[in-house]
């Protein structure tokens, strides 16, 4: 039997004897497109290609790609661990032709590959071919038919609709009819009880009976109008499920039980205890209700292992945005099935890592080298969620409990909504607690809830595109590694409107302007032409093109044009960026190797660093990185660049590469002494453009990611200049004292001295008035009556109330009215007895007798305060006490 390993090795050899260039996948977490957050299929990364921007030689290639179907047009995640073949993430091992070979070339070889090589057995193999869709005048795809019909009997060629044979990369763009592959997996056992036969199951989601290659035939491409015209290029984008395929080799019925999945699920049975059933296990005994929850459970828990290592390891944290967010949810899907089903109150899946390194690690090195930071990153979200979910249990625990108080029977959409958008509780978690206690739950309001937030976050990210208005064919000529200035035409443009607001995007036959990419922010500046100047208000890279933004289209769109890029704004942008390689070289100098850059941000002003490390960097360490930047600065290193180095000899210079980053087989090289990187940014011509480096922060951005933000050149001038202005005005405070350490030093060695010289004058002045006080009281009925009032302030008044309750033994009714500059106060304190056998409460007598000083308070039973606003209210405040007290 083949290996996982072995059959992936098979497919490359096979395209490879077949004339593919063999290609490295592409990272799984895309970074600079906007329309897509995750590769989901193996055509991403051949985009520009297919859309004629970038040169397709070689025309043939063939790889497996890592791909994650969670969001947007392909969206798996809640049949994942449900079904059997299924993934969150997975391989899509592809072959393609750029105007090479068409179908017959792309049929042929794949059913060489499936059934000559690999034999599979025809009988078990059904194809489907595009029916044809009259209302777009496209007739059905009787090519693909014909060539097939070399290969398979006629009742093994099923025609099918647009939906699964017609396939479009968007809105618009190329799109073109494919025909599918199906395997009848079924064991004989299973054909012979369903009577039915391959064919009649074949797209009937008979978890038996899958497509396991999907061939497409690019041919059109899809106009904004929704017209289809010609393809320039005729394209073969094939795209087969890895684990589905080794499933097939292995004789398995469920993706599952091959040996891509196995010895992460024995991990997970021997640290919970529990047993998972294979399918052959399943089939010989039936399974209970509980035991296929924890089966599903375990599948829920391998899966989503896989797709949350993998794009940490891309680069992608789970966070609470965007693509970070994902990656997020689809980790808490994980741990709420492992919560509910298989008992794991505490952190799981990051006890599996090691597992999933040990089968990966050898074909996707990333893991390997970045496992202590998956491990603690996932194990940070594990604790993290597993409290969130305590907090959601104890909410939802009330609401039952207030529901059982008021006799209801359902727990309302909005409170199950509350729990899903703030706990991240799924509906189906709600509905399975409630239902354990005799609840149920309304899903109707729930969806209704859904919807409303799904069009709240709709209409926050309209975009909307207009056709691109071509005016010249081409390619652009991208010249901003040598110029910042170029003559230039208007190959192409488009409207963009985006929450109203409206611009204008162009591309030009030849640009200086770098485009927003790899951190750095897109250049601005201008086009000139004879008669005008429009203004370029930023730039971004799109399809391997510079994307210029204006806010008003040029009068004369066919005019030369001259594209200026403002230099000033580059230049310090450039040099921001060279610092960031000089800084990524010293801190893996003084922190260690397991440095690894995890996303920056470069502008003209400033620049932001990421990277993984795990504890705070110190300050000593901040110094000597600060030092050893500095230095490279002042030998003002010449820029040393490499523009198109095979990636082999780069390697061998030591050039860093970036996990998660795209290369190409030639890469750029950019090297300042001993600091080498593979980079496309705009860098400074010398180190020594930098000017000077200083850090300002540094910080914690998530588990093991740190965050270092700096300063160069001119603004660290400005820097200074603060810094300086500010030490002036203290200076100034203290008479411009030469040692301003030292006299600052002094000041406040005296000034907590006289504090405590303050602090006793006043306890003694307390004394002294609790004395005098006590030998001035009156005698009412037994009682001793201290009373009057006193300069002070609202805590020594309570000090005093407390000395006078001490010195006096017996029954004590004591009223102090003390003044605080303007403002006074009245307290009142009483012995025991006064509460306990007269009856009296401070609390109540001191609300009453403030309204003579227009204030309030209140306190304990026997002794209370109160402020107010009259100060000269407070001897009738002292009588209303005493008249209150009726003694
Ligand atoms: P299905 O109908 O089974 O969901 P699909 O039509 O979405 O498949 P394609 O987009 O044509 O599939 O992708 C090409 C191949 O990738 C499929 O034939 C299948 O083998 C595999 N594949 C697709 N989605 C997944 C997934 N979520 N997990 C594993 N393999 C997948
Ligand atoms: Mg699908």
């Amino acid at each position: 039997m083949m290996t996982a390993n072995e059959i992936r090795e098979s497919f490359k050899k096979f395209f490879e004897q077949k004339q593919h260039a063999i290609v490295p996948s592409a990272p799984m977490v895309i970074k600079d497109d906007p329309t897509l957050m995750f590769t989901n299929a193996g055509m991403n990364q051949w985009k520009d290609i297919i859309l004629g921007t970038r040169d397709p030689e070689p025309r043939r290639r063939a790889d497996t790609q890592k791909c994650l179907r969670v969001s947007g047009k392909h969206n798996d995640l809640e049949e994942v661990g449900h079904d059997t073949y299924h993934h969150t993430m997975f391989e899509m091992l592809g072959n393609w032709s750029f105007g090479d070979y068409f179908k017959e070339g792309a049929i042929d070889m794949a059913w060489e590959y499936l059934v000559d090589v690999l034999k599979l057995n025809p009988a078990d193999l059904y194809v489907t071919v595009f029916e044809g869709s009259p209302e777009e005048n496209i007739p059905r795809d009787d090519e693909a038919a014909k060539y097939w019909a070399k290969h398979v009997p006629e009742d093994h060629i099923i025609n099918g609709n647009k939906h699964d044979n017609f396939w479009e990369m968007g809105d618009t763009g190329p799109c073109g009819p494919c025909s599918e592959i199906h395997v009848d997996s079924r064991t004989p056992e299973q054909k012979a009880a369903s009577g039915k036969t391959g064919r009649e199951l074949v797209n009937q989601d008979d978890p038996q009976v899958i497509e396991i290659w999907n061939l497409v035939f690019m041919q059109f491409n899809r106009k904004a109008d929704g017209s289809l015209e010609k393809l320039s290029m005729n394209v073969i984008d094939t795209g087969m499920g890895f684990e589905r395929l080794v499933r097939m080799m292995q004789g398995k019925h469920s993706n599952y039980d091959t040996d891509v999945f196995q010895p992460i699920i024995k991990a997970e049975q021997d640290i919970t205890g529990l047993k998972y059933f294979t399918f052959e296990e399943e089939t010989e005994t039936p399974i209970s209700k509980d035991q296929d929850n924890i089966n599903v459970a375990m599948r829920v828990c391998a899966d989503h292992l896989r797709a949350v290592a993998f794009s940490i390891a891309d680069g992608q944290l789970p966070s609470n945005a965007k693509a970070g967010y994902v990656i997020r949810r689809i980790l808490r899907r994980a741990v709420r099935y492992a919560y509910t089903f298989l008992g794991q109150k505490d952190g799981f899946l990051y006890k599996l890592v090691p597992t999933l390194v040990h089968e990966m690690g050898d074909a996707f090195p990333e893991l390997k080298a970045q496992q202590q930071l998956i491990t603690k990153v996932i194990k940070e979200e594990e604790d993290s969620f597993l409290r969130t979910l305590d907090k959601g249990i104890g909410m939802l625990d009330k609401a039952m409990e207030e529901m059982k108080s008021k006799g209801e029977k359902e727990l309302n959409g909005e409170q199950a909504f509350r729990l899903f958008d703030t706990y991240g509780f799924p509906l189906d978690l709600t509905e399975l607690i409630c239902r354990e206690n005799g609840f149920t739950v309304n899903e109707e309001q729930f969806n209704v809830e859904m919807q409303k937030q799904k069009e709240r976050a709709r209409n926050a990210a309209a975009v909307e595109n207009s056709d691109w208005v071509e005016l010249k064919a081409g390619e652009q000529k991208f010249v901003g590694y040598d110029y910042s200035e170029y003559e230039c035409e208007i190959l192409r443009y488009r409207k963009v409107t985006q929450k109203k607001n409206e611009f204008y995007e162009i591309v030009l036959s030849a640009t200086p302007f770098y485009g927003e990419m790899g951190g750095q922010v897109g250049d601005q500046g201008v086009l000139v032409s004879e008669n005008e100047t429009v203004e370029v208000i930023d730039s971004k890279r799109e399809n391997g093109q510079t994307v210029h933004i204006v806010k008003q289209l040029p009068k004369d769109l066919t005019a030369a044009f001259m594209a200026c890029v403002d230099t000033d704004k580059r230049d310090a942008s450039a040099a921001n960026h060279t610092a960031t390689h000089l800084l990524d070289y010293a801190l893996k100098q003084v922190l260690g190797d397991h440095v690894e850059q995890k996303g920056s941000f470069v502008s003209p002003d400033t620049l932001r660093f990421d990277f993984s490390h795990f504890e705070k960097v110190s300050d000593e360490q901040l110094r000597e990185v600060e030092r050893m930047v500095n230095d490279m600065i002042r030998q003002d290193l010449p820029r040393d660049e490499h523009r198109d180095m095979p990636m082999e000899e780069a390697k061998k210079l030591g050039a860093i590469a970036l996990f998660g980053e795209k290369y190409g087989d030639k890469v750029r090289v950019m090297r300042f002494g001993p600091s080498c990187e593979l980079c496309g940014g705009i860098h400074a011509t010398s180190t020594g453009r930098i000017g000077f480096f200083k850090i300002l922060s540094e910080s914690s951005v998530a588990a093991g990611i740190r965050r270092i933000e700096a300063k160069t050149g001119k603004e660290c001038e400005e820097l200074l200049y603060q810094l300086e202005d500010t030490l002036k005005v203290v200076k100034s405070f203290f008479n411009n004292a030469k040692d301003l350490q030292g006299v600052i030093q002094k000041y406040i060695e005296e000034h907590d001295t006289m504090k405590k010289e303050i602090e006793q004058f006043q306890a003694q002045a307390v004394e002294r008035t609790a004395k005098r006080m006590v030998e001035n009281a009156r005698n009412m009925s037994g009682v001793k009556v201290v009373s009057g009032v006193v300069p002070m302030s609202p805590a020594s008044a309570k000090d005093l109330a407390f000395k006078i309750r001490a010195a006096v033994e017996g029954s004590l009714l004591c009223v102090i009215g003390s003044r605080d500059n303007n403002k006074p106060q009245l307290s009142i304190m009483m012995s025991d007895d006064m509460v306990s056998d007269h009856g009296l409460n401070a609390g109540q007598m001191v609300r009453e007798a403030a309204k003579l000083i227009q204030g309030g308070g209140g306190g304990q039973p026997h002794f209370a305060q109160a402020g107010g606003k009259n100060v000269d209210g407070l001897s009738a405040a002292i009588d209303k006490v005493v008249e209150l007290a009726n003694l």
